[in-house]
């Protein structure tokens, strides 16, 4: 019988930067240093832990650490939550934020010097180790960002996943090119191990990179296109007016399978149909959806945001529903695990 791999990993992180639309007032203060940080979402974190395990689902949470503006804060925050999910059969890795304190500007903006990208990188993976006992076996990076030497340091260190790809896109900047630098415009949209010279590039490197499931149909949209010309302008109002008109008309400008309470379900359902398909083709396919924890509070309301609840059961449900295939759910380095027994078994 054709075989579906799931995998859901969670950027777990503070509530969103103060500069994101929406986020103005209950948002982390990243025009500081040292940062403001706020954790309010938190407070429903179990209840979002709870969609999964109430229908046996793991989730691979990524732990949000990095030199600034977060640090360590997460992991000793949230300790012994963090080791709790752990010992219930989630997976723990780890998310960076290529931060760095711009002076002339007065705030936290991305780096993209690649020597910075390793510190970053290496700095992170040693508060982890130390602040939780063990080292990370999967990573996705901060705002999807990727480099050849993000991609060789993860990999000297251990790391087995990374899901930082989501393979035909790419972002010049957000929010006044503070963030949201990256490029994954050529990847391929299965796993595949990178190549030394090309992150995007299939190769011989050992880490496995198991992108973001996105399908052919789902190419970015106008939609797209005008999301992102709006969140380059500082603060933009317009973003957040979008929505409802995105709701109502049921479009998405993300691409793939990225559940997130303000878009419409409709890409993610189309990518799980069309890796069923994939799968029924193949015999084997790998889904990978993501999401981030601190959408299960409203920013507006600073209450529950029933709606992620209810769309994150509508997708279990959907994968669930789906015959003649057999399913099952996983964590990213399950996933990996998986993919490597089966490649050597094909080779000998
Ligand atoms: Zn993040």
């Amino acid at each position: 019988m054709a075989q579906l791999w799931v995998s859901f990993a969670s950027d777990t992180e503070d509530n969103q930067p103060s500069y994101v639309p929406g986020w103005q007032s209950i948002g982390s203060n990243y025009d500081a240093n040292p940062s403001i940080l706020s954790w309010s979402w938190c407070k429903y974190w179990p209840d979002l832990s709870e969609c999964f395990k109430s229908k046996d689902v793991p989730v691979s949470w990524l732990i949000r650490t990095d030199d600034g503006p977060v640090r360590d804060h997460m992991l000793s925050l949230f300790r012994d939550e963090i080791l709790e999910l752990r010992s219930n059969g989630d997976e723990i890795g780890i998310h960076i934020h290529t931060f760095a304190w711009n002076r002339e500007l007065s705030r936290w903006t991305q780096t993209t010097n690649p020597k910075n990208q390793t510190r970053i990188v290496l700095r992170s993976l040693d508060m982890f180790k130390e602040k939780l006992g063990f080292a990370p076996s999967c990573t996705r990076m901060g705002w999807n960002t990727m480099s050849n030497e993000i991609m060789k340091t993860l990999e000297a260190n251990g790391i087995l996943a990374d899901s930082s790809a989501i393979p035909g896109t790419c972002s010049l900047g957000k929010f006044g090119k503070r963030d949201n630098i990256y490029d994954w415009s050529r990847a391929p949209n299965r796993p595949y191990h990178p190549s030394h010279e090309d992150y995007q590039k299939p190769g011989n490197m050992n880490i496995l990179e198991i992108p973001i499931s996105t399908h052919e149909t789902s190419k970015p949209t106008l939609l797209t296109s005008l999301t992102n010309k709006l969140s380059a302008t500082r603060g933009s109002s317009l973003l957040l007016e979008l929505v409802p008109l995105a709701r109502m008309f049921n479009i998405n400008p993300n691409y793939g399978f990225y559940v997130s309470p303000w878009w419409s379900l409709t890409p993610a359902i189309r990518t799980i149909k069309a890796y069923q398909t994939k799968a029924l083709q193949d015999g084997i396919a790998y889904l990978v959806g993501f999401f981030h924890g601190h959408d299960i509070l409203n920013p507006k309301t600073g209450e529950k945001n029933l709606i992620f609840e209810k769309y994150l059961s509508r997708i279990i449900k959907e994968i669930l529903s789906l015959h003649g295939i057999e399913i099952t759910f996983a964590t990213l380095s399950e996933i990996a695990k998986k993919y490597e027994r089966d490649e050597n078994s094909i080779h000998f």
